[in-house]
Order: C-alpha cells, then sequence, then structure tokens
C-alpha cells in the first residue's frame, strides 16, 4: 500500500510515517479518491504542518547533592514546513566537543502530529573544541541537515542528509 498521504510504502492498517489509515477504494479508483480528497487534504495539512524540530542541549548542573545532575532542554527550530529551501540558525552558542571521528555528536527531536522521538545526529569536521552555533538546512518536506559554524560564521560540519 502507498500511503495517500505522505506516499510512504508500507503494509498495515494504517502508515506508520503519517498514520493516515489504510483505505482500501471499491470500485472506480479515481472516483474513491475524488471523494477522499477533503480528507487527505486535512490529513496532510495537519501533520505535515505540526512537524517541528528541535535541537535537545544538555547540561550538566551541580545541585549541592554531591553528584553532578544531566539535564536537557530543547531549542525549536520550528516548523519543518516554513523552512523549506532555507537555512535557520539558533540563537544559543554551544561548547562543541568531537569525538575521535572529528565529529560532535548530538541529538536532535522531531515533534510530529502524535508523537516526539529523539534522534542522534553526527556533524563532520571538527579537529578541536569549538564555540559553534547550529542550524537546520531544511531541502523539503521530508529531508533536512543539521549544519554548525564558528563564531565568525564560517560553516564548520554539517551532518548527512536525514531523510524522514
Ligand atoms: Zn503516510
Amino acid at each position: 500500500m502507498r500511503c495517500l498521504v505522505c506516499n510512504n510504502e508500507y503494509t498495515g492498517a494504517e502508515c506508520p510515517f503519517c498514520k493516515f489509515p489504510n483505505v482500501q477504494i471499491n470500485g472506480d479508483y479515481d472516483e474513491g479518491i475524488k471523494q477522499l480528497m477533503p480528507m487527505i487534504n486535512t490529513h496532510r495539512q495537519n501533520f505535515f504542518g505540526s512537524f517541528t524540530v528541535g535541537l535537545v542541549l544538555l547540561r550538566r548542573i551541580n545541585d549541592n547533592s554531591g553528584s553532578p545532575q544531566a539535564t536537557s532542554q530543547t531549542v525549536s527550530f520550528g516548523q519543518i514546513k516554513t523552512l523549506i529551501n532555507s537555512t535557520k540558525w539558533l540563537d544559543q552558542q554551544i561548547v562543541a566537543y568531537p569525538n575521535s571521528d572529528h565529529q560532535i555528536e548530538m541529538s536532535i527531536e522531531l515533534d510530529r502530529l502524535y508523537e516526539k522521538t529523539n534522534l542522534p545526529v553526527a556533524i563532520r569536521g571538527f579537529s578541536n573544541p569549538d564555540i559553534v552555533n547550529i542550524g537546520i538546512q531544511v531541502t523539503d518536506e521530508y529531508s533536512f541537515k543539521i549544519l554548525a559554524r564558528n563564531m565568525n560564521q564560517t560553516i564548520k560540519g554539517e551532518s548527512d542528509l536525514i531523510r524522514l
């Protein structure tokens, strides 16, 4: 079954990506689609309109209990739909510590109509710790990259293309 809303290929009672039900069309296909169109359009608008991405910021705080506690906070880039073909930078600057593969590892949060999921992201191109500013470059409703630039606003690294 190919989802009528997001084109995802799947088997089962509903699309695992956008949750639109698996609708069987009996009789004339074109007429059936025509009947379903208002429902398809409403679901599409709700689903893609609600899709936001945020960066999970981790910090350690000392609450005087003896051991530092890790806390996280999510800073939102906003709705994917409003960012297509553009790049948006967050105001926060973070200290990035690369791993031995010269990558900075972070986590982003995807917030869709029905659920929140966390996704690990690695940004390549770092040999030393640096103060960076994180951005998102959105290609279309389904794909984006996470970028990092330094204080001189030079882009230092990027993640692989993330396809949803
Ligand atoms: Zn779908």
